[in-house]
């Protein structure tokens, strides 16, 4: 399969209500959207880091830059058999994770259209649903956030996961368990407490929570593994993840019961794959995140999340949680409550809304050999 241009655009889609995390708020998803060119036909990637440097070092500008000056270079003209080799072309370059999967993640849905079968088939391909939990944010309000919570319940989600922050914890954890009973619960910090908060964290012990993801630095494996030792929740680790060694490292420290996999924070579907596959063989429980991605991300995430390695439910919810019009046709929905197909279709299996994307487009670049 022979790279013969590339096109990157820079996207911009108002997200039906603000993303609030304790890293901070967005209000519209900012992408890079690449589609690349084969002698084959095409695919499509998206790189999905944030706007701002908050969530990890990434951003759209750094994307943009790094995908643009080196990343494209290195991927046009070449010829391969295999997408795997795409993490060769890109290892001179070191880091920027999100950016390098966003076009590995294209190459990846045109090598699936050339070898005409799906994308799940090629890097999951177990499961013809996956289960789905939602991710909601911090709220202003507590009745806010329970109204969510109720409205998410009587979708059909079937796990709840809040963001939580020094004073937006133990109190929204309470409010939940007393107003919603026994649900399938879990707790997301993105890393906003210390060590030095255990006797605090320990106290989250008490609302059977299936998991708090990301207690701790994203940097400090350490520390995770010392908490570990005294927490009754499994802790799961997501931006402290970037790469099977990273995976291999935490599990290694028991730091960690349970992985998030982001193919963007990974570095790619290759990556990702691979992680699933140690996560496998470790006894180690593993679900799919995502990043607020536009139905080009979220289908990649969805192909990946039916692999036989995924143990727990992901955030993978229909296009409709966050966009009012999604820049794919059809766009994600629920099969069932609770539940989202697994596209059989080739490649991503899905057709891109041209109107759509013309519309957000803020920034193109085109190459070609
Ligand atoms: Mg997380």
């Amino acid at each position: 399969m022979r790279v013969e241009a590339i096109e990157l655009r820079q996207l911009r889609l108002p997200f039906t209500e603000a993303m609030r995390a304790s890293y901070g708020s967005h209000s519209e998803k900012v992408c890079i959207l690449a589609t690349v060119y084969t002698d084959g036909g095409h695919g499509y990637g998206e790189c999905s880091a944030f706007a701002d440097p908050f969530y990890t070092e990434e951003s759209v500008d750094t994307a943009w830059l790094v995908m643009n000056r080196y990343l494209a270079p290195a991927l046009l003209g070449t010829n391969m058999s295999d997408p795997a080799s795409v993490s060769t072309l890109f290892s001179q370059v070191r880091g920027h994770y999100m950016a390098k999967a966003g076009l590995e993640a294209a190459v990846w849905d045109a090598y699936a259209k050339t070898r005409g079968c799906s994308l799940a088939s090629l890097v999951g391909g177990a499961k013809k649903e996956v289960e789905t939990g939602i991710s909601l944010g911090l709220y202003e309000t507590q009745e806010a956030l329970l109204q969510r919570v109720f409205a998410a319940l009587d979708a059909g989600y079937v796990r709840i996961k809040v963001k939580i922050a020094p004073g937006q914890d133990i109190s929204v954890l309470s409010a939940i368990r007393s107003t919603f009973g026994d649900i399938s619960l879990s707790a997301d910090a993105n890393g906003v407490y210390k060590l030095a908060d255990l006797p605090h964290l320990r106290e989250l012990d008490t609302f059977g929570l299936q998991m708090i993801e990301q207690p701790l630095a994203f940097d400090d494996l350490l520390d995770h593994a010392r908490l570990a030792q005294h927490l009754d929740t499994p802790i799961c680790l997501d931006e402290s993840i970037r790469s099977v060694k990273d995976g291999e490292t935490a599990i290694a420290l028991g730091a960690c019961r349970v992985m998030c996999i982001k193919y963007g924070r990974v570095g790619g579907l290759t990556e990702a794959r691979s992680l699933l596959k140690t996560c496998a063989q470790n006894g180690i429980g593993a679900w799919c995140g995502g990043m607020y991605e536009t139905g080009v991300g979220r289908l990649a995430t969805i192909a990946l999340a039916s692999h036989d390695a995924i143990t727990l439910p992901g955030d993978i919810s229909p296009s409709s949680r966050y966009f009012d019009e999604d820049i794919i046709d059809p766009p994600v929905t629920f099969s069932r409550p609770g539940r989202i197909a697994v596209p059989e279709g080739l490649g991503l299996g899905t057709t891109l809304r041209v109107d759509v994307v013309e519309q957000c487009t803020v920034l193109r670049t085109y190459y070609a050999v």
